[in-house]
């Protein structure tokens, strides 16, 4: 089922009292990133992401999604993600409030679930306290038996949703309501009291801390050799570096970018440098390591990870290091999209003992810590 995400953003509300919720920082990010982040995370794609015309400016920093101006009320702006959508013509949408940041993939999986078997799903909480009616005294207790707090994404086969806002006549709350005016039935789906929708100050807070909770923090090791051979000069951290000798390899040798690609790998459990590009493969021989690097970075984006800082260890008695590393630094900074700050270059001999201290190939050893937030 090819499930395509619609996040809805057009709100101007401002009771925060300064700009609208969805663009305040949370965690380093807006509210509306992390929703964006949530849906593809669960396999979303593509996700079309509805802003305000005045927004275009912060909706252009929310990576991997497709944008759409909106329309002047929600209804109008779903509409236009439909819209949007047609072209793809997705099995399924989830349609996704801008200021619900904490969204789990486990929630979307139930919504996914509910709708493999139905027409549309919905996430909802029921109502678990008593319910008063008055305006400053109590006037009346109403039954809260199969009363639900409806939350989204909200989940629909495609083709009807599509026809029903086409055919709606405006002013529905939500798309549920949409669905239910052209006849489509809605399975309930357990909500969650963590997919709170960002709406006053305090609630701020509490995304932060239900997010870093959640965040998921890993380290990955790497370490490659190369023997050393004939030539001029050996590539260190994609720094060419004069030497009396070269090395051995079937791509450019570079034990720096190797040992750091696999610690990488290492980190998203995802295998070895060896598997993703074999060395009997012809298309790698004498290759640029940084392509090695850059398709690990590539792999964590796809999962969600953020590369946050990276640490190698050289050792070889010859060539000197010292002189390159900030060079070094500053190639594998680019590389990863980090701050130079970030890396470490470090270089030891092994004291004369061993394949290293008898000159005879080059060690590195590599440790990249990664963030899932
Ligand atoms: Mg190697």
């Amino acid at each position: 089922m090819q499930v395509a995400g619609i996040i809805v953003a057009g709100g101007r509300g401002t009771r925060f009292g300064g700009s609208p919720k969805q663009w305040r920082d949370l965690n380093g990010q807006s509210v509306a990133a992390h929703a964006a982040a949530a849906l593809a995370q669960a396999g979303v794609s593509p996700i079309v992401f509805v802003h305000h015309p005045d927004d275009a400016v912060h909706a252009a920093l929310i990576p991997g999604v497709t944008l759409t101006p909106g329309g002047a009320t929600r209804a109008e702006s779903v509409r236009a993600g439909l819209e949007a959508l047609e072209a793809h013509a997705p099995d399924a949408v989830l349609i996704h409030d801008a200021a619900r940041p904490c969204l789990s993939s486990d929630l979307v999986t139930r919504v996914l679930n509910g709708l493999s078997q139905s027409e549309a799903a919905a996430p909802a909480v029921a109502v678990t306290d008593a319910l008063w009616r008055g305006a400053s005294t109590v006037e009346g207790i109403e039954p809260r038996e199969n009363l639900w707090r409806a939350q989204t994404p909200q989940g629909f086969r495609f083709a009807p949703i599509l026809a029903a806002h086409r055919a709606h006549s405006g002013g529905a709350l939500d798309d549920v309501e949409v669905a239910r005016a052209a006849g489509l039935s809605v399975t309930i789906v357990p909500g969650d009291e963590d997919n709170l929708k960002v709406t006053h100050p305090g609630d701020l807070s509490r995304a932060a801390r239900i997010l870093e909770n959640r965040m998921d923090v890993r380290t990955g090791n790497g370490y490659d050799v190369h023997a050393f051979g004939p030539g001029d000069h050996v590539m260190l951290c994609g720094v060419r570096v004069p030497h009396d000798q070269g090395v051995l390899a079937h791509s450019d040798g570079d034990v720096g970018l190797h040992a750091l690609t696999d610690a990488i790998l290492g980190a998203l459990a995802q295998g070895d440098i060896g598997q993703h590009f074999p060395p009997s493969d012809p298309q790698w021989k004498g290759a640029a390591s940084h392509l090695f690097l850059r398709h690990a970075k590539s792999l964590a984006d796809k999962a969600g990870f953020r590369i946050t800082h990276a640490d190698l260890t050289l050792v070889c008695e010859a060539p000197k290091v010292g002189s390159h590393a900030t060079a070094m630094r500053a190639t594998i900074a680019e590389a990863l999209d980090l701050s130079p700050d970030r890396v470490s270059v470090k270089a030891t001999t092994s004291e004369r003992l061993g394949f290293t201290g008898r000159r005879e190939g080059i060690a590195a050893l590599a440790t990249a810590t990664l963030i899932r937030p």
